[in-house]
């Protein structure tokens, strides 16, 4: 029984939305007098056919192509009817070959139609069989049409459905083109199959721009920022960076030049030394002048890709906390501007020998923890113990650079994304089914730090804890420990 209007259920994809252009394409196809143009018309409504010439040898053919309204629907629809009454000669098989050309090519779906009225014709499995051996990658529906005049109670068309099983295209439905009988089951079949289309257009789509963009940002260098409070080591780590003696060292605060600008290569990569060393020293102390270039080197730290934060290992062993107030403030800053996060713990050099074990053991013990207590929001921020002085550590300490980096830039393919979501979905346990969010697609739309947005269908927003929940998995699965990634939550389109 044909389902009222008010009962359709609405498609999780909005249509409405969706560029024409992008819109799945459906053919009507059957023998002459079908009644194909009369379910094109009913499908368009009122709306503007579009009718295209398709030149030919001996004469002009016409498809005509519109818009398909059908419930909450949207879809394009080409009425093939004008190729037979344009061809005269041949058989159905020679005027329908015409189709294969760059009509076919652009379909997806077929709505094959029969009359039920005149029962199952031999141009009825001509067309069948032309449909499989020229459109094997068309989605094709069987519907009977007329059916109208057959509705005696349902003995009728359900033998005639048997009969057209013989066609090979499944259980046709019974539509009326003329009176609108059947459209509810049209909607039915059609829905899921074009919502299908759609969702796996999104996602070609963003797999498309992804690979554009990751080829582009490969190319790019690291911007490296080495921030932290005077004399914790950050010229000498400098120096030990570069492996060559260029900016000045000294033991008095506030010695460091603030215009240092250098670059290197480690692996093939370039590392470009972003400048902020003046932050710290300035933040705070001058006013005037010099504050102007606070917010110089302040705009130098965003500009940056990786914030590398140095620490003085002496001083955290001394002390029971081992970041200061400034120290704080910028970590927060940087990963709240997106900005990938390495700790470096410097001068454990002075941590060395017996008589020091307990406070070694301490600096590397309290260090993961207290940032882990002060920049919740950023989980497995990497930390590195070394000594610049002795150059102790470099190499470890570049290799987690450059792999905070290359997650800073990583992109998530969609298909992975949402085998992940599946897999995270199952994994959170929902006390109350009614509750459970409907998470219908995940895809990251950005790189540089990784932002993703989860589509969910109808209006509900995701609770804060769930979007915890999600982002935590996420940095866990997929390794993105130090990394400010960023989940939003969309409607469906
Ligand atoms: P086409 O050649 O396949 O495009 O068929 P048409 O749309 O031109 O229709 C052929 C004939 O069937 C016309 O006389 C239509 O009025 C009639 N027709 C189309 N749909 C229906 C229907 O659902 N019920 C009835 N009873 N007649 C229909
Ligand atoms: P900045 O102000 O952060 O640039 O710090 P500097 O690089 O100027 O270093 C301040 C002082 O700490 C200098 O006397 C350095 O020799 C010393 N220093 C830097 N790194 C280390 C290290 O790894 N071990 C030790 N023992 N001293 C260091």
């Amino acid at each position: 029984k044909p389902r009222s209007k008010g009962n359709r259920k609405k498609s999780a994809v909005d249509f409405t939305k969706v560029d024409a252009k992008l819109l799945p394409t459906v053919m009507i196809v059957g023998r002459p007098n079908v009644g194909k143009s009369a379910l094109f018309n009913r499908l368009i409504r009122r709306r503007e056919a579009l009718v295209y010439n398709t030149p030919d040898d001996h004469v002009t053919r016409d498809i005509r192509e519109g818009i398909a309204k059908l419930g909450d629907l949207r879809f394009r629809v080409l009425d093939s009817a004008g190729l037979e009454t344009a061809a005269s000669s041949g058989s159905i098989l020679d005027r329908t070959a015409d189709l294969t050309g760059s009509v076919l090519a652009r379909t997806q779906f077929a709505i094959f139609l029969i009359d039920v009225r005149a029962g199952l014709q031999p141009l009825d499995v001509e067309v069948g069989n032309w449909l499989r051996k020229n459109a094997s990658g068309v989605r094709t529906i069987l519907a009977m049409n007329k059916s109208e005049s057959l509705d005696d109670g349902g003995g009728l068309l359900i033998a005639e459905a048997a009969e057209a099983h013989v066609l090979g295209f499944g259980d046709p439905i019974a539509i009326s083109a003329e009176t609108g009988l059947g459209m509810a089951e049209l909607y039915e079949t059609l829905c899921p199959l074009l919502e299908d289309y759609m969702l796996q257009q999104m996602n070609d789509q963003t797999i498309e721009e992804e690979k554009a963009v990751e080829t582009e940002e490969n190319k790019l260098p690291l911007q490296l920022a080495i921030v932290g409070r005077p004399n914790v080591g950050k010229s000498t780590l400098l120096n030990t960076l570069l492996r060559e003696k260029r900016v000045l060292v000294g033991p008095e605060a506030g010695l460091t030049r603030d215009s240092v600008r250098a670059q290197f290569n480690f692996e093939g990569r370039t590392i470009y030394l972003v400048d902020t060393a003046g932050w710290l020293q300035r933040c705070g102390q001058e006013k005037g002048p010099a504050s102007l270039s606070v917010m110089q080197s302040r705009k130098n730290l965003m500009r940056a890709n990786v914030v590398a934060l140095v620490l003085d290992a002496e001083e955290i062993a001394n002390k029971r906390c081992s970041m200061k107030h400034a120290e704080v403030a910028i970590a927060r800053q940087a990963v709240e501007e997106g900005r990938g996060l390495v700790v470096i713990v410097n001068k454990m050099d002075l941590l060395r020998g017996k008589q020091n074990m307990v406070l070694h053991d301490r600096v590397i013990d309290a260090v993961p923890k207290e940032i882990r207590a002060v920049i919740p929001q950023v989980t497995g921020v990497p930390v590195v113990f070394v000594s610049a002085l002795e150059g102790e550590g470099r190499i470890p300490l570049l290799d987690q650079i450059v792999d905070t980096y290359e997650k800073w830039c990583l992109r998530l393919p969609t298909a992975r994304l949402n085998r992940w979501l599946r897999k995270v979905m199952s994994r959170h346990s929902w006390k109350d089914q009614a509750t459970k969010p409907k998470i219908k697609y995940f895809t990251q739309v950005k790189a540089r730090p990784p932002t993703f947005v989860a589509f969910k269908n109808g209006d509900t927003q995701l609770s804060d804890s769930y979007v915890r929940f999600l982002t935590k998995s996420l940095v866990e699965d997929f390794n993105l420990g130090g990394i400010p990634i960023r989940l939003m939550q969309r409607t469906v389109p």
